[in-house]
């Protein structure tokens, strides 16, 4: 019934540990550990990403009767091992808020194997919260239901949102309770148990790289660095024999994607919120949905993470530095395979071009303008929108959606009309300053003045607009109420937002409310704006 081709190359081409136990140790001259899930009480699917399922050739859960439905769920839940899976955690080291945290490990993720997909594509499947490793140190292994609705949705959002990201294929109910103290403030309180399978070409992270270098390990650095690059990278020149150049371009590469990916945050509102080195994907994908968040008014101090409150490390509008941060950790740990490091120190300046270009074309995008004007002028509207959209609370995406409605040719109207049709983006309107009416309205003005270079009648703007400004994101507050009626028992919700995110960009006249502003009652609301990485 559930028919995969399992290809392991992950297990297969790199060294093991010798050690199947789990006690909890430093696993040094490998890359992974075989481990097995535990069993969980009661599995039931709640949620499943279709799309997923027809991508691994597989019936969606919908068409299934109850008993198959059950056996996909144990399978799911890591109870049943499909033929040909050699279940394993990664071993792996991190930056952890810019120190050095030594090894991590998947201490609570448990990969099924690599499968070969119906179109010829390598997929890892991979169980979070499926049970305790080597890895898994001070803690149990498991995840809860909040924070796994919470991976699952995003996952999902931020595909079909179009940024780079790993996918969620179910959420399962492990029918087990899982005690967690969520504000660590000496409240623990046992939770509903869940696991996610995750999806993703790879789950081999900075971090992963980072170990064997700090350990003086290059033996085991090079033969993981060649794994990632035959297996992932096989575009490269000599990627089945990586030379000095090879391991550069490599790099190069991931810089590159890097940068794609933040301006793919940055665009959406998409704060991660723990981007330690150990949750840097060396795909460039979005990995590790722990206490991210959405920002909801414009705010590039925001961070939801209050385990990071007193820094703002990760926050929304230091994304891209921290990013280039995490590279220079990865070009060190690579350094120990080239003749010569300044071709990496270029890759390095490389991600600040790639980012600042992008970055740009991004925000030319978003307000619907071309890329090829005055670089200057361009950056100087852009700025001062910055500025702007902070003198009050404007919430991001609302804001994007209501200027693509804006006529052109407002130019003779007084502050106050210019502005009405973004009134409902700002959340007191009533009670805006003259200071902010005053400057949106002069950026207004020159924004008008900008789009008549490009001579787009307004329907045209408009639909180039909505087609990079998403109308639906998954706001803080709209994961809550999936979570809250999950808890409950309706896992209705879940299948709703998943549905109304699968068509981020489209109007959706019957999901209107979830296009709203963030409500009052969520702005201080646990789980709304602010998280622990308790989970
Ligand atoms: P994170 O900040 O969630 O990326 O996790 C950092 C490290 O802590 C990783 O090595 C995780 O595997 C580990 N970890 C987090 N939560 C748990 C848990 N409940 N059980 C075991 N290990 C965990
Ligand atoms: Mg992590």
């Amino acid at each position: 019934m559930i028919d995969l081709t399992f290809t392991n190359r992950f297990t297969e081409t790199l060294p093991a540990d010798p050690r199947e136990d789990l006690h909890r140790r430093q696993v040094e001259g490998a890359c992974f550990s075989r481990v097995h899930p535990v069993q969980a009480a009661a599995p039931a699917l709640i949620a499943w990403s279709d799309e997923m399922f027809e991508r691994l050739g597989l019936v969606s859960p919908g068409d299934l009767d109850d008993e198959a439905r059950e056996q996909l769920a144990r399978v799911l839940a890591g109870n049943d091992l499909l033929d040909g899976s050699d279940p394993y955690a990664m071993c792996y080291g991190g930056h952890q808020f810019g120190n050095w945290a030594g090894q991590l490990g998947d201490g609570r993720a448990i990969a099924l194997g690599e499968v070969e997909t119906p179109a010829g594509d390598h997929l890892t499947l991979q169980l979070k919260g499926a049970g305790p490793t080597p890895y898994s140190r001070t803690a149990d292994g498991m995840a809860v239901l909040r924070s796994s609705v919470r991976e699952f949705l995003c996952s999902e959002a931020m595909f079909h949102l179009g940024v780079p990201t790993t996918r969620a294929l179910s959420l399962v109910l492990t029918g087990d309770k899982v005690v967690r103290d969520m504000l660590y403030d000496g409240n623990p309180a046992p939770e509903p148990g869940a696991v996610v399978c995750r999806v993703s070409p790879a789950f081999i992270r900075f971090g992963s790289f980072e170990i064997h270098a700090a350990r003086g390990d290059i033996d085991t650095l090079k033969t993981l660095a060649d794994h990632t690059i035959a297996n992932h990278f096989g575009h490269l020149p000599n990627a089945d024999a990586p030379t000095s150049e090879t391991y550069i371009a490599w790099f190069a590469e991931v810089a590159e994607r890097t940068a794609e990916m933040i301006v793919g945050w940055m665009r959406v509102g998409f704060v991660h919120g723990v981007m330690n080195t150990d949750n840097m994907s060396i795909l460039g994908e979005t990995i590790d949905f722990g206490p991210y968040g959405w920002v909801d008014d414009f705010d590039p101090t925001w961070t939801p993470n209050t385990t990071d409150a007193a820094h703002r490390r990760y926050r929304y509008g230091n994304q891209p530095q921290i990013a280039y941060w995490n590279l220079a950790k990865l070009g060190n740990a690579v350094a120990a395979l080239v003749d010569d490091v300044q071709p990496l120190q270029a890759a390095m300046d490389r991600y600040v071009e790639a980012y600042t270009e992008k970055g740009r074309a991004m925000s030319l995008a978003k307000l619907g303008l071309s890329v090829g004007r005055d670089v200057e002028e361009a950056d100087e509207l852009i700025h001062e929108l910055i500025r702007v959209l902070q003198l009050a609370e404007t919430d991001y995406t609302i804001f994007y959606r209501r200027l693509a409605d804006m006529p052109a040719g407002g130019q003779g109207l007084s502050d106050d009309e210019l502005i009405e049709p973004i009134r409902d983006a700002y959340y007191t309107p009533d009670s805006l300053s003259d200071e902010a009416k005053e400057a949106m309205a002069l950026w207004l003005r020159r924004y008008f003045d900008a789009t008549a270079d490009d001579a787009l009648s307004d329907a045209d703007r408009k639909a180039a607009m909505d087609a990079v400004n998403p109308k639906y994101v998954l706001r803080n507050y709209m994961a809550q109420l999936a979570i809250d009626a999950s808890e409950a028992g309706d896992h209705s919700v879940i299948a709703e937002l998943l549905d109304v995110l699968r068509n981020p960009y489209a109007e959706q006249p019957e999901a209107e409310r979830w296009a709203e502003k963030r409500p009052d009652w969520a702005r201080t609301r646990v789980g709304c704006s602010m998280l622990s990485c308790s989970s």
